[in-house]
């Protein structure tokens, strides 16, 4: 498992993994069900791009994103991008 973030490391209020090959957004307070106020919700992207922007939504609505996160993924997602896939 990898950690891109996880809260109280660099101040970041949010905990975004990568498990079994899966880009998670564990405990995602964005992706809540509104008919179930307090239950929290794993939000899973599909590919490093969708987390990105689902990591945009977080910082406009006041969540802290280190920046190594950021960082992190956009470096993968390069690497990615240079081996062929996608
Ligand atoms: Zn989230």
């Amino acid at each position: 498992m990898t950690i891109y973030a996880t809260p109280d490391r660099d101040g970041s209020t949010v905990r975004v993994i990568r498990r079994d090959g899966h880009l998670e957004c564990v405990n995602c307070r964005i992706e809540n069900d509104p008919e179930w106020p307090g239950e929290r919700f794993t939000f899973e992207a599909y590919g490093i791009p969708a987390m990105l922007d689902h990591l945009d939504l977080h910082v406009a609505v006041g969540d802290i994103v280190p920046p190594t996160a950021f960082a992190r993924l956009r470096h993968e997602h390069r690497d990615n991008l240079e081996a062929g896939n996608r």
